[in-house]
């Protein structure tokens, strides 16, 4: 298997340097050449889920030591996850929350982060790189705090990241800056996560910046979701979710589903979009934003449109206006044209927006979701179902309800729940009617706890007695700046 890159289809390279590049040199996202396919998944129910992370990953990684990914997946997808099963899966009405967020940092992005470490481990032996690693990583809250948490005192590799300081929620925050490791670097920025994550883009671009790290010994590598170490991974949970149906009963062999995603990077719904390619029985993706709402105008209309203001939401890791993973989205149905891909970026780029014409969506819906409906979803399934959900889960399952009530759709349906609810503790307490005013966190999640019987999570609790170990803010201007001071490199830039 080789990977390409979306703006330039003559690249052809392995896929333990795609994972160890992250990004293309032309600023494009690397894509398997082909897609592999799964099929007879009546025979797969057994499987547990590291045996089918094992089943996908090794389809797109093929150049990885077999044994050294079984290893790997064996101690990714083990002890630090608190369902035994790595996922769960719950029925609420007559709909399915896979549950993603039984991780060590409680959020999805430890689906894939857990591995990701390990992955890039295996990669540079593959290639024989002695360098030191430093992964840079622009967050909006918890891809940070599950990156730091995969990557800390890893041997070779040191990681710094980028979050902005009014845009992540207070436990993320703490999350973040009490993290130990003597290898880890967290900077609050000022700016939104867009600024993040352009600025993180712009030192991946930088020749003359790389030159001068490489001298230095360091090699930059991204924990992004662009880079395909984590976006291999997210596909084994959608076929986990599917075969589970299958197991239980509750679908048909060959009986399509839906599958709902809250969605920011459009990283965890191109998963699932890639497991549809691979033979995945699915009707349709529905694409749930919140109030930034760039990509449900993009289904409804085909265009692209980042000229607006970012709005601060109580699901801030949708907080974003620029979806990078969507650009794959793009290289697929555009009929895998890199030229017309590259121009439609450059158009983003230049001009804050791109069209896309004649073109068939009709695998992906998209909506979205106010902030007073988001509270009214949270309150209304808690109230009715007994069923707590976090901020971002429920941006989904409210546009699904909307969903539902215009198309008639019965398909089966999964939705992903991304969040433990407890991450979000003061929105979802306020949501279904705790006063938390002027409560302090702790204390909110402690009543939290009491009304709804289910306990706080132990790494959530426990960060009350962490000392803060990052005090670092800067100016977005001034990101190589601190990156240099962090790894103690003294050339100046302009
Ligand atoms: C990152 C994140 C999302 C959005 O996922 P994308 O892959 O960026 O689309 C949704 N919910 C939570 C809780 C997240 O952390």
């Amino acid at each position: 298997m080789k990977y390409t890159s979306t703006r330039d289809k003559t690249l052809s390279i392995l896929p333990s340097q795609a994972i160890i590049q992250g990004i293309s040199k032309d600023g494009g996202l690397f894509v398997p050449k082909t897609i592999p396919k799964i099929d007879n998944l009546m025979e797969l129910t057994e499987m547990d889920y590291r045996q089918l992370a094992y089943l996908i990953m090794s389809k797109f990684f093929t150049d990885l030591e077999p044994s050294l990914l079984r290893e790997a997946i064996n101690e990714a997808y083990g002890e630090k996850f608190s369902h035994r099963e790595i996922v769960n899966l719950v029925k609420v009405k007559d709909r399915y929350i896979l549950e993603l967020f039984h991780g060590p940092t409680y959020a999805f992005k430890d689906m894939a982060l857990s591995i990701l470490p390990h992955l890039l481990r295996i990669a540079l032996k593959t290639n024989n790189v002695n360098k030191e690693v430093v992964i840079l990583t622009a967050t909006s809250g918890d891809t940070g705090k599950a990156a730091l948490e995969g990557f800390a005192d890893v041997e070779g590799i040191k990681i710094a990241v980028f979050f902005p300081e009014k845009g992540v929620s207070q436990i993320q925050k703490l999350q973040m800056i009490t993290q130990e490791g003597e290898n880890t670097f967290v900077v609050g920025i000022e700016g939104n996560f867009d600024d993040a994550q352009t600025g993180v883009k712009t030192i991946f671009n930088d020749i003359k910046f790389k030159e001068i790290m490489d001298k230095h010994g360091y090699i930059l590598s991204s924990a992004n979701s662009i880079n395909v170490g984590r976006l291999i991974p997210q596909i084994v949970y959608y076929f986990y979710g599917y075969l589970n149906l299958l197991k239980q009963g509750e679908i048909g062999e060959g009986e399509k589903i839906n599958i709902v995603v809250p969605t920011g990077n459009f990283g965890n719904i191109l998963a699932a979009y890639y497991g549809k390619m691979m033979g995945l029985p699915v009707n349709r993706l529905i694409c749930a934003s919140n109030e930034n709402n760039v990509l449900s105008d993009f289904f409804n209309r085909g265009v692209y449109d980042r000229r607006r203001e970012l709005i601060l939401t109580s699901s801030p890791s949708m907080d974003i206006l620029i979806s990078s993973n969507l650009e794959r989205l793009l290289f697929y149905i555009l009929n895998e044209d890199d030229g017309a891909v590259k121009d439609k970026m450059e158009g983003l780029s230049k001009n804050g927006f791109y069209r896309i014409e004649n073109i068939n969506l009709e695998d992906f819906y998209g909506d979205y979701s106010r902030e007073e409906e988001v509270t009214n979803t949270i309150k209304d399934v808690f109230n009715h179902d007994g069923y707590l959900m976090d901020p971002h889960t429920a941006v989904a399952y409210s546009v699904y309800d909307k969903y539902r009530l215009r198309t008639k759709d019965d398909t089966k349906t999964i939705i992903a729940a991304t969040a433990s609810p407890f991450k979000f503790g003061k929105k979802v307490a306020d949501s279904i009617g705790l006063n938390t005013y002027e409560k302090d966190e702790f204390q909110i999640l402690k009543e939290l706890e009491d009304r709804t019987g289910i306990k706080v999570p132990e790494g959530i609790a426990s960060l009350r007695e962490k000392k803060v170990k990052h005090n670092n803010y800067c100016r977005k201007e001034d990101m190589k700046k601190i990156l240099c001071k962090f790894l103690k490199v003294g050339e100046a830039f302009d």
